[in-house]
């Protein structure tokens, strides 16, 4: 069986931090580079875009400068426009990384021709001219920098103008070429299509990349298709922050290739122990929380079971009603007493109270649980205690 690897491109401190409430500074994208460079959360981390304003370039060079001082074992990107300024910018911040062969160039083209509209419109000539122009010159201020070109809102692109600006940024140079739905509208088999026609153009000889968005809630399930149409590299963010509804969630992305490895057969270069202290890292420079209780894999409450049935079934066979190894995620599988579980449950949460009755007393106490409200939930040893009453 062919096992390919999958590359886990993290943009949570360049997309991911395109929020309501996204303004970092550059000491603390460096903190949460640093976790993510040092914990084998990515094999690309994109920090920003350095021609942008002062306080990017400034998080670009200082990550850029520690990841080569501490040799993180990944790549350190920046985005950048096709212009010439822009990109002299961004080699500029990108430099440390570049010299330790660690540097990346995220090239895009502002304005596109779409299917329906020609409002932002580019002819293919001049995007082309810029395409090339640019990567030719980042390739001659540094050799050893890494190109990759976006095709923005590949999937609205007029076909004509998406694959002859891809041919052109492949053939200047561009090794990695990314086709994103950015504004978040593509449907999973649209996106599979979409990537395998251009996949059938561009061979193994260039890298896919997918970026998805969250818009319609198909972020996850685009990447996905994606992959299987033969992408290789997985524009992600940790819980899944990004512009308006996010971009697709690392953890759920990459939870999906790990638990049907059966399936997709792909290797991931990741340590999935670390993920949650990830997210508790993200969350102390972002300053809101992420997460809903039921966010995929992260979420509070994704490996607590609730129902007897489900409690019974998990303790016989612990793949019966969870699909993800938590334990490779840092996470516990849980049996929370509800008014849903059995017997057994509530045995179990007693003794974990150190509360100890007879045989009988715990059998009239339980019926006594069942017939009340459930304690809305929390239980405590009080509400315990109160039923042996
Ligand atoms: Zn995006």
């Amino acid at each position: 069986m062919r096992v390919n690897k999958i590359f886990v491109y993290d943009t949570t401190l360049r997309d991911g931090v395109q929020t309501a409430e996204g303004n970092l500074n550059w000491k603390q994208k460096l903190k949460f580079a640093r976790f993510l460079g040092k914990n084998r959360q990515a094999d690309v981390i994109e920090c920003g875009f350095p021609a942008a304003h002062g306080q990017d370039f400034k998080a670009v060079k200082k990550i850029s400068e520690s990841c080569a001082l501490e040799k993180w074992p990944v790549v350190i990107s920046a985005i950048s426009r096709c212009k010439l300024e822009d990109v002299e910018k961004t080699v500029a911040a990108l430099e440390p990384a570049i010299s330790s062969g660690r540097g990346r160039i995220y090239l895009f083209i502002a304005g596109s021709t779409t299917k329906k509209d020609k409002t932002l419109g580019l002819n293919i000539k001049s995007a082309k001219k810029q395409i090339v122009e640019s990567i030719k010159y980042a390739k001659e201020l540094y050799p050893g920098l890494q190109i990759q070109y976006c095709a923005v809102d590949a999937v609205r692109l007029n076909w004509k103008y998406l694959l002859l600006t891809v041919l052109a940024a492949e053939s200047a140079g561009a090794k990695i070429i990314t086709l994103a739905d950015s504004p978040g509208f593509a449907l999973p088999l649209e996106y599979y299509s979409l990537v395998k026609r251009v996949k059938e153009k561009v061979r193994d000889r260039t890298i896919l990349s997918v970026h998805t968005h969250n818009d319609l809630g198909l972020a996850v399930a685009n990447t996905i298709l994606g992959i299987q149409a033969g992408a290789k590299q997985a524009e992600v963010t940790v819980a899944g922050i990004g512009e308006r509804a996010g971009n697709a969630q690392k953890e759920a992305v990459i939870a999906s290739l790990l638990s049907r490895r059966d399936y997709f057969h792909k290797k991931i270069n990741f340590q999935s122990e670390n993920a949650l202290l990830a997210v508790e890292a993200l969350k102390k420079i972002i300053k809101y929380n992420p997460l809903s209780l039921h966010t995929p894999v992260v979420g509070e409450w994704v490996s607590k079971h609730a129902s007897g049935i489900h409690q019974d079934w998990m303790k016989k066979d612990p793949f019966s009603f969870q699909v993800v190894n938590f334990e490779q995620w840092g996470k516990r599988t849980d049996f929370p007493l509800t008014i849903n579980s059995s017997l057994g449950c509530f045995i179990k949460t007693l003794k974990s109270f150190g509360i100890k009755k007879s045989d009988n007393d715990i059998f009239q106490a339980f019926k006594k649980y069942k017939k009340s409200n459930g304690g809305n939930n929390v239980i405590t040893e009080e509400f315990l205690e109160k039923l042996f009453d």
